[in-house]
């Protein structure tokens, strides 16, 4: 079969090696997983079951219902600063769909993109299957956000700058000096700026700003899978300028018609619901895993998401987790976020007692 070209540029190989060593553990300790450990909070649960009881399983407006629209909209307002109206957002089938949504109606055959290395699988990808140049910028070694190297790889054709912070997979956030930086480079000549804003609720020292709070030419992509366990549910959402978000509608209607049904009614009780608890717990396993592995990593400490991205003593990532994965311990080599091998993704979204034997087995090696 003769598949889509750009199909072939899609690289899964160095994972898919470590995840097939990795299919042959018994129980292994798991930190390789990008999803929340927690239960979904049960006034969550108790609104997935009425909505169920309530035949609420038909087809939604594309766009979402409309009072989670409006329900997000206020959302950003109240909690990101950023004035928008129910018309500026679309509901996805997660943050994915947000993402695909917005490439496929954007970008052009030789466009280019900038996403800063390390990078979200997604970014590096999808863009290319519209035919889409992707540049990466990177921001190693202390993973702060490089507006100097954007600003050099702006050129004519640039399209959107990506950008995710709290930042998945260094735990990076941005600080509002930084995005103000950004802002006025990219307001020069006025590029969309993506702001990927999923793990917003997981910051332990500064707090979240998002740069559509200061730039209107801005697309903020949320979801509701990380802060409130809804992963397999796939709801998220797009804001920003209406142009694009009647575009991004139209393509929905085509695509994935509308976000799942009962998962509307699932994020739209979980707007409502005090993250406060849950982010204290995961500050807690964050020190523990920074604590625990300063000493014989050099780590940077993560500031959000419930990542760290320590750096490997000597040779590969891939060679240091497929050692890991023989000693029962599955981590991410950051080749699969990354030009770069140096350095591999734990996320802390787990048990006490995995991260207390991660952090021994880490040591050992
Ligand atoms: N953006 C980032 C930075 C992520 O890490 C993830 C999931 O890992 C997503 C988007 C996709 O999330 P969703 O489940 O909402 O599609």
């Amino acid at each position: 079969m003769k598949f889509l070209k750009a199909m072939q540029k899609f690289d899964s190989s160095g994972i898919r090696k470590v995840f097939d060593l990795a299919s042959k553990l018994k129980k292994p300790i798991n930190l390789s997983i990008g999803e929340p450990d927690f239960n979904v909070p049960a006034e969550i649960k108790n609104e997935v079951c009425k909505a169920i009881k309530n035949n609420k399983n038909k087809y939604t407006q594309t766009a979402g219902i409309p009072v989670l629209r409006e329900k997000i909209a206020l959302k950003l307002k109240h909690e990101n600063k950023i004035i928008t109206h129910a018309e500026n957002v679309i509901v996805t089938s997660g943050t994915s769909g947000a993402l695909h949504l917005l490439f496929h109606v954007l970008l052009n055959p030789g466009d280019e993109v900038i996403i800063i290395d390390p990078y979200f699988v997604i970014y590096k990808q999808v863009p290319q299957l519209s035919g889409a140049k992707v540049k990466t910028i990177s921001s190693y070694p202390d993973f702060s956000l490089p507006v100097l190297k954007i600003e050099k790889a702006i050129t004519s054709k640039t399209k959107m700058v990506i950008i995710n912070s709290p930042n998945n997979p260094t735990g990076k956030v941005y600080k509002e000096e930084e995005l103000k930086n950004l802002v006025d480079v990219l307001k020069k000549k006025d590029i969309l700026l993506i702001s990927d804003e999923i793990y917003e609720k997981f910051t332990y020292e500064c707090e979240h700003v998002s740069p559509a709070s200061i730039y209107k030419n801005t697309i903020t992509l949320n979801g509701f899978s990380k802060a409130y366990a809804l992963t397999g549910l796939r709801v998220g959402y797009a804001a920003g300028p209406k142009d694009i978000i009647s575009e991004m509608i139209k393509l929905q209607q085509y695509t994935y018609v509308c976000a799942p049904s009962i998962s509307q009614y699932a994020a739209l009780k979980a707007l409502k619901v005090d993250t406060k608890k849950l982010v204290l717990e995961y500050k807690k396993r964050r020190d523990l895993m920074y604590k625990g592995l300063r000493e014989n990593f050099k780590i940077e400490k993560p500031e959000g998401a419930f990542y760290v991205f320590p750096k490997v003593p000597k040779g590969s990532a891939e060679n240091f987790a497929k050692k890991a994965i023989a000693k029962n311990l599955l981590i991410v080599p950051g080749g699969v976020f990354s030009f770069k091998d140096s350095h591999f993704r734990i996320s802390f979204a787990a048990a006490l007692k995995d991260l207390k034997q991660g952090i021994k087995i880490l040591n050992e090696l």
